[in-house]
């Protein structure tokens, strides 16, 4: 039996011509299961009753199971979903003026283990599903008031996106499209720690967002807090971002998370402000969000304004990124899996 919430558009139209159906089958099937949210193939009134048995026989539509909800009096919710394997993954809605935006987990643990993240610090497990990607989509939705609906959506919950890069494109496909869940593309973005393949693929295949987790400007401090900097150092990394190419309003995001001592000196804003010339792009500065384990701190405020207004004075947009749900364990870097008490991430 294959679950419906984990095909791709193309995935459904192969199997209804496989059915003997014809191709606009395929488009009432999709729509039903992600724009519209049905739980039941019955659901689907506009298919005839004779195929709807035919499609039981060898599909349905994967139930999510929502194991904790943690909501912060700032309005973040974190959620914990259990996966049929047992494992537990988080996501977490972050509300602001006018957004809504569903920060999104790709894996379940990650590989990369920098040392400033509580998912890195448990190690891998297992990519995740495109039907585990959309339950989590499902499973806010799940939460959501009356009139509500997700406006934005990041791949920056636990894991490394470009590692799992096949369903996390399959998954942005279905975010942004109209017979799907409909967000813009200009709303989806994914963030990376860096994987320099992905990125370039992501030039050619993807129209999201492009987010960086960079977090140093030397080799050397950022090969000691993400390891993944070994694999593919700053010089290859800044080249495939001047060479990643930009349409309209849009620029890429660098993540920037301000450890105390270890990345927050004139010299270290100095060094970003040379790294990323010509690069179009902003700055999120995230100070650390600490975790239990943590083995960094958070510099303090003056410290962080500091940072930024070196990089504003050189031109640069510098945004100070104070996260939300802190107190829930759902802001950038806390995510680990073990919610309620716990997790994320790519910041
Ligand atoms: S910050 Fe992102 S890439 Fe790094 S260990 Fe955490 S989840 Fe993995």
């Amino acid at each position: 039996m294959k679950n419906l919430r984990g095909m791709t558009y193309e995935d459904i139209l192969q199997e209804v011509t496989a059915l003997g159906a014809k191709p606009y089958r395929a488009e009432q099937i999709f729509t039903w299961i992600y724009k519209r949210g049905i739980t039941g193939i019955d659901a689907m009134t506009d298919v005839s009753k004779v195929f709807r048995e035919l499609l039981k026989e060898g599909f349905f539509i994967g139930a999510v199971d929502v194991a904790a909800v943690r909501r912060s009096p700032d309005g973040t919710v974190k959620l914990a979903t259990r996966l049929e394997d047992g494992l537990l993954i988080e996501s977490v809605l972050i509300p602001d003026a006018d957004r809504l935006t569903l920060c999104v987990s790709s894996q379940a643990g990650c590989a990369l283990g920098c040392k400033f993240c509580a998912t890195g610090m448990n190690g891998f497990i297992r990519n995740l599903t495109l039907g585990e990607l959309t339950g989590q989509v499902f499973a806010a939705q799940g939460l959501l008031e009356e009139g509500a609906r997700i406006t934005n959506a990041v791949m920056m919950g636990m894991g490394e996106p470009l590692l799992n890069y096949d369903n996390v494109i399959h998954f942005t496909g279905i975010l942004t499209d109209a017979r799907g869940f409909g967000l813009s593309h200009n709303k989806v973005t994914i963030s990376t720690a860096g994987i320099i393949p992905g990125i370039e693929r992501m030039a050619r295949e993807a129209g999201v967002n492009l987010a960086v987790s960079i977090n140093a400007a030397t080799d050397e401090v950022r090969g000691r807090i993400m390891p993944v900097n070994n694999k593919y150092p700053l010089a290859g990394l800044v080249g495939a971002l001047r060479a990643y190419p930009l349409t309209g309003r849009k620029v890429i995001t660098i993540e920037y998370v301000l450890l105390k001592n270890v990345n927050d000196s004139t010299r270290d804003a100095e060094g970003l402000i040379k790294l990323l010339k010509g690069i179009t792009c902003k700055i999120n500065i995230i100070p650390l969000n600490p975790f239990p384990g943590a083995r960094f701190s958070r510099p303090d405020d003056k410290a962080v304004e500091q940072f930024a207004n070196i990089l504003r004075n050189a031109g640069l947009t510098a945004l100070v990124r104070f996260s939300k749900g802190a107190d829930v364990q759902g802001a950038c870097g806390q995510l680990a899996g073990e919610c309620p008490s716990a997790s994320h991430s790519a910041c």
